[in-house]
């Protein structure tokens, strides 16, 4: 390969919204043969709303939305920036909390008001031999079965709230899968949301394979399995926890409008976030090296 035909076509890259780390970055995406599609922020917008608030009988619905916003406020997370958002529409200002802690891809925990305060999966919950049952349990399948995810909400020892956020797919991601598809290659989704929410987003925008419920450490691995079964990797991802993900992937292809960590770790950056840029920068890349053979 000349070093030249690879540098304009780093520079036919820039104009396509793809920003390559170096020339020999194109090389490596000849043999991709798998593409692997963090769900949050990559497929989807990440741009999460609060839809509904249901509470256990007995349980205030302001002070369930006041005590998660109050948690989820010394949170980045998107789920938690709609739960805060939420809480502050309808509540104004939110108290104080103390003693936070981020539970990667589980949820976070904290003190509001003297209450120690969990918001997240049931895996979290279960942590804390905290378990879901009755109407809140109703709540949470309907809402999953829809797409939906739902974040539970403990305070003073039980399950008390169940808050359903939903995501938008990217109006782009089914158009860029179907092209992916026509270059021969096989889409597979990455989260660490839950098998029902990962199920209707994949269907959504065309992807067969699914592999969810995650966690960020574990992303890394499953890029491992599958390069173990003979497979050459891309990432696609815009998460702290996707990071070590698109270190690992033979290609690491990052969201533009995703974490500085995941731009660190990728080889590529989409800058607009859009995911058609991959299709084209894998294109770009196979045409370079076509033109130098
Ligand atoms: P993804 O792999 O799709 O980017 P994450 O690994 O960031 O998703 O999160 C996985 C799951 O962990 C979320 O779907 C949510 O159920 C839970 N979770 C993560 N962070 C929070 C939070 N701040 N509040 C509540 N739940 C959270
Ligand atoms: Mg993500």
């Amino acid at each position: 390969a000349t070093p030249t035909a690879l540098l304009v076509g780093t520079g036919r890259g820039a104009q396509l919204g793809v920003l390559i780390k170096g020339p020999q970055v194109l090389e490596s995406t000849r043999r991709i043969d798998t593409v692997v599609l963090d769900k949050t922020g990559t497929v989807t917008t990440g741009r999460m709303q609060l839809l509904d608030v249901r509470t256990a009988e007995g349980t205030d619905r302001g002070e369930a939305l006041r005590l998660a916003g109050a948690v989820e406020n010394a949170s980045e997370h998107p789920i938690a920036r709609a739960i805060t958002t939420g809480a502050r529409q309808e509540l104004g200002e939110l108290p104080e909390v103390t003693d936070f802690a981020n539970v990667e891809g589980l949820g976070v925990q904290g003190v509001v008001d003297g209450h120690a305060v969990l918001a997240g999966r049931a895996a979290l919950l279960q942590q804390w031999g905290l378990h879901l049952d009755g109407p809140l349990a109703e709540v949470k399948a309907a809402a999953e079965a829809e797409g939906k995810t739902a974040i539970l909400v403990a305070w003073d020892g039980a399950v008390r709230a169940v808050l359903v956020v939903a995501d938008t797919v990217k109006p782009t991601s089914q158009h860029a899968i179907a092209q992916l598809r026509e270059l021969g290659l096989t889409p597979v989704l990455l989260t660490g949301d839950n098998a029902a929410v990962a199920d209707s987003v994949a269907a959504q925008v065309g992807i067969d394979e699914v592999i969810a419920e995650v966690m960020p450490a574990d992303k890394v691995e499953v890029v491992k399995r599958l390069q173990g079964e003979g497979k050459a990797v891309a990432m696609v991802g815009d998460g702290v926890n996707d990071a070590a993900a698109l270190a690992q992937a033979d290609l690491g292809l990052s969201m533009g409008t995703g974490t500085d960590i995941a731009i660190e770790a990728g080889d590529l950056t989409l800058v607009r976030g859009d995911l058609r840029a991959a299709v084209d920068a894998i294109r770009l890349s196979r045409r370079t090296l076509k033109t130098i053979q």
